[in-house]
């Protein structure tokens, strides 16, 4: 039996990276996993194909964040999910993954792009965690990935670690207020993560990135999905409102 089994869970933008990491390694410790997507549909499918072959129980949910009636559309989908494989809307683990980075410098930064980032990375999470504590039974467990790019400085992602900065404080301020509930909320760092993003593909880039480790790699998706699991589980009842570097030893400098 795993550490998860019997529990629900959302990850959002978890077709790719870090999230398809995390759904498949909740699934593996027995949850029932909301796979969020919001454009790569086939990207959701092979993610829900993948742990049900392997056992475990996960379903599909489509919805773009960041833009207005966002977060009624993802419920719709997640509580219409849980509802028909498990008789309830419960949902006991959540995970705000999905975001969306810059890589612009601070004087090419427009507006549009700014307001996005914000809205994408740090509003959404806020009306998602909102929303979810009216299915969340106590004990839950909200886990929101942030960056290591709150400790050290990149000026092509300002706007991104303004919106991550945000995100850290979700952690700290609902930590109080959902401690009567026995509800647990961590923010989760990565360093440089493998992705889609074309740079992984080239091995010179790779070398340079990985030597900000000090494993001397870049981090692989699992990397990170199994801080989240940790976290996730009942030994990690007693951490909240923590910062929890998983950047394999980036940010000690
Ligand atoms: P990817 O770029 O690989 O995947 C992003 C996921 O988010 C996809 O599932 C995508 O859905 C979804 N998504 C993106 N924008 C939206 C949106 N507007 N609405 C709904 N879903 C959206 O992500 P990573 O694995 O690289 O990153 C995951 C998290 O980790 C992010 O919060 C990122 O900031 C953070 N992080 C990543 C690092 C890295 O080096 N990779 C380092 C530090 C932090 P779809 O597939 O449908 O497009």
């Amino acid at each position: 039996m795993g550490t998860l089994t019997g529990k629900t869970a959302l990850v959002t933008g978890s077709s790719r990276g870090i999230g398809r990491a995390t759904a498949l390694r909740l699934a593996d410790e027995g949850a029932l996993v909301a796979v969020h997507y919001t454009s790569n549909q086939e990207a959701a499918d092979d993610v829900v194909r993948t742990i049900e072959k392997e056992g475990g129980r996960a379903f599909a949910v489509q919805a773009e964040l960041g833009v207005p009636g966002d977060v009624h559309d993802l419920f719709l989908g997640v509580e219409q999910g849980l509802k028909e494989r498990t008789g309830t809307t419960d949902l006991n683990i959540l995970v705000n993954n999905a975001g969306v980075m810059g890589g612009v410098a601070p004087e090419d930064t427009t507006p549009e792009l700014f307001d996005r980032i914000i809205a994408v990375n740090a509003k959404a999470p806020f009306f998602i965690i909102q929303r979810a504590l009216t299915i969340m039974p106590d004990g839950g467990r909200i886990i929101n990935i942030s960056t290591g790019l709150t400790r050290t400085a990149n000026p092509q992602e300002i706007a991104y670690a303004m919106s991550k900065g945000a995100v850290e404080m979700l952690a700290l301020h609902f930590a109080k207020h959902l401690g009567p509930r026995g509800i647990t909320i961590n923010s989760v760092a990565p360093g440089i993560t493998r992705n889609d993003n074309p740079v992984f593909d080239m091995p010179e880039v790779v070398e340079q990135m990985a030597q900000l480790s000090v494993f001397n790699r870049v981090g692989e998706p699992r990397d990170v999905g199994d801080v989240v699991a940790l976290l996730a589980s009942d030994d990690a009842r007693w951490i909240t409102g923590a910062f929890v570097d998983a950047s394999g030893g980036t940010l000690v400098g």
